[in-house]
């Protein structure tokens, strides 16, 4: 792993450099000096969609997903022990297939929930179907 890890802050989209042997220390963000991760899901929408995805050097892991769609909202809670779980090394994120459908449509999201792991802007693997937190744990961990 290199010596330092680039971190986008999900408050202000400020992207920052993190030595990588401080990653566990509760970094915070060098402009709105909140913190960088906070064991929750962090929202995605157009506005910093391609920001999160391409310039965190961590893995992202976005949960598709819609308001009404019952399964969505069963796996919303295993989603979030899975963000307790994975931070600092994989981001969270989630978004609202309903509010962003040209994101929706881009990845040709074709049921939902869907799973989808991103690495540097790079689609690794992607997952349709509800998981429990430790099968969401398990199946990042397989892939990155
Ligand atoms: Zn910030």
């Amino acid at each position: 792993m290199s010596e330092s890890l680039h971190l986008v802050c999900s408050h202000c989209e400020t992207v920052n450099k993190i030595p990588t042997a401080r990653l566990g220390e509760e970094p915070k963000c060098g402009q709105c000096h909140q913190r960088l991760f906070d064991a929750h899901p962090i929202k995605l929408t157009a506005a910093n969609f391609q920001r999160q995805i391409n310039r965190n050097d961590i893995p992202v892991l976005v949960d598709f997903w819609a308001p009404w769609c019952g399964p969505c909202k069963m796996m919303a809670p295993a989603f979030e022990q899975a963000a307790a779980q994975l931070e600092p090394q994989v981001r969270l994120a989630k978004l609202n297939t309903e509010t962003e459908q040209n994101i929706a449509a881009q990845f040709s999201i074709r049921s939902i929930p869907t799973l989808a792991l991103f690495q540097n802007g790079q689609e690794l693997a992607r997952q349709p179907g509800a998981m429990g937190a430790a099968d969401i744990v398990r199946w990042v961990r397989g892939h990155v």
